[in-house]
């Protein structure tokens, strides 16, 4: 809670202790907000902490149909099962929409140390990686801290090894390159695979996953990740002056890619519903784990927002159309496969929201307006101008999320499965969540529904819920 939170609740409680009016209170929380968009807003936010249905339903998911990575069955099975939910909910025009997807499948794999001494090493191929030749791959390790220590050293140097980057985690964007083109730039020095220590916070021994891209140019070898404690023992062997030897096993395959689909589902607007405001995560996950955080939460909090919408009976002006997007994890198609089905809409989207970074304690949202054109890089005085209108609108719009602290707004970017649409001048936001402890868990083993706080989920669907209503309320626009 900050100080004007306090100072709203506080107001409130003692208008509501004085007159106990409704209307009194939202008047309150939100001057110079029309009365029907702060009922409503209030109202949402209100059901939504006393509501322990999204609980319920993220438990399903994981427990049911968890993990959920595209091109899978169980994917499938989770897309449809969530679209039943939604129209048993009572939501209109549930559908699916195809998107062609890679098939990626890990197979069995394992990695064992074999110099200086025997040791079972903590593993996970990464997505989309190549397998190792049958038998496996045993080969000296050669560890690098970063790619210039890499192109620093002899050409041959990597030759015929397993090149381990052990790249201390700085934070997700900073690190994650290591794990995406890793692979290729040892290959591109002959090394025949490739580890990385896992880009995440520390963990209990516990290797992250995560896409891996090849480079078109150079062969394709295996990458993994492992543990940072494994990546430890292996850099304290070679500090003591040993020679450390691995041996890699990974059944790892691709296949002809195969249909999945986005569900998309809607509470249809009582004036203007050809105009769109988008909420959404994505339903895929990794192969690990159970996909909770990354990111059935998301997937919830939009579901959600729209079942309370329609249980309490509120019409927005315009349609608020949940989307959860297919193959974010690996390809991104499905947001790409958005974009295009829906080109000829895009104008009529007032805004897009996504949730895709956990369930820690949502602080508010970053608001993701681009250059209308997709080459474009430039920020033109007009687009400044727009941001900062922009921000100005929602700071006042978000005046009913003081008291759960969700009200908070900058200028930053959104989330991975709007980015195609962003990149067309949809005006597209990010729930901020608090990541402190996200990127211990996200895309292990680990991330499953026990790590969900029902408090913060309650919570984040408020804040989810409280903007898509307000967004598909109000009369102006967030375009520059
Ligand atoms: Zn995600």
């Amino acid at each position: 809670l900050n100080l004007r939170s306090i100072l709203v609740l506080s107001v409130g409680m003692l208008l509501l202790g004085g007159c106990a009016s409704e209307s009194t209170e939202s008047q309150v929380e939100a001057p110079g907000l029309p009365q029907e968009l702060a009922d409503g807003a209030a109202r949402l936010r209100d059901a939504a902490l006393a509501s322990d249905e999204a609980y319920a339903t993220l438990a399903e998911l994981c427990d049911l149909h968890g993990h959920r990575l595209s091109g899978s069955d169980r994917l499938e099975n989770a897309i449809d099962w969530i679209a039943d939910r939604m129209r048993g909910y009572g939501l209109q025009n549930v559908r699916k929409e195809e998107v062609l997807v890679p098939v990626w499948i890990r197979g069995e794999e394992s990695l064992r140390l074999i110099e200086p001494a025997s040791h079972h090493i903590a593993m996970l191929g990464l997505g989309g990686s190549v397998g190792t030749p049958p038998g496996g791959i045993r080969a000296e390790v050669l560890r690098v801290t970063s790619f210039d220590d890499l192109t620093a050293l002899d050409p041959t140097a990597a030759r015929g090894k397993i090149v381990l980057f052990d790249v201390p985690y700085t934070g997700y964007g900073s690190t994650v390159q290591y794990r995406s083109r890793g692979a290729s730039a040892a290959a591109e020095r002959g090394a025949v695979a490739a580890l990385v220590r896992s880009v995440g916070l520390d963990g209990m021994r516990t290797p992250h996953t995560g896409a891996l891209r090849y480079d078109e140019a150079v062969p394709r070898i295996p990458g993994a990740a492992i543990a940072f404690e494994d990546a430890n023992l292996m850099a304290r062997s070679l500090e003591r002056g040993d020679r450390v030897v691995a041996e890699l096993a990974m059944g790892a395959s691709s296949a002809p890619d195969r249909i999945s689909h986005n569900v998309l589902a809607e509470v249809v607007g009582r004036e203007k519903p050809e105009e769109i405001v988008v909420i959404g995560g994505h339903i895929d996950s990794w192969d690990v784990g159970q996909g909770a955080q990354d990111d059935g939460v998301g997937c919830i909090l939009a579901v959600e927002a729209a079942r309370l919408m329609h249980a309490l009976d509120l019409h927005p002006r315009r349609t608020v159309r949940v989307v959860l997007w297919t193959n974010e994890e690996n390809g991104l198609r499905g947001g790409r496969a958005y974009r295009d089905l829906h080109a000829a809409e895009l104008d009529q989207h007032v805004a897009a929201i996504e949730s895709d970074s956990g369930n820690g304690r949502a602080q508010g949202f970053r608001f993701d307006l681009r250059p209308a054109a997709v080459d474009a890089e430039e920020v033109t005085p007009e687009l400044e101008a727009a941001r900062i209108r922009g921000l100005e609108k929602l700071r006042e719009l978000l005046v009913t999320l003081s008291p759960v602290g969700a009200d908070s707004v900058f200028v930053a970017g959104s989330g991975a499965d709007i980015s195609p649409i962003a990149d067309e001048g949809v005006p597209a936001l990010g729930v901020h969540h608090d990541t402190s402890e996200y990127f211990r868990i996200h895309h292990t083993r680990a991330d499953t529904f026990d790590r969900i706080d029902p408090a913060d989920l309650r919570a984040n669907v408020a804040a989810m819920a409280v903007l898509a209503w307000s967004l598909a309320e109000f009369e102006g626009s967030l375009r520059p």
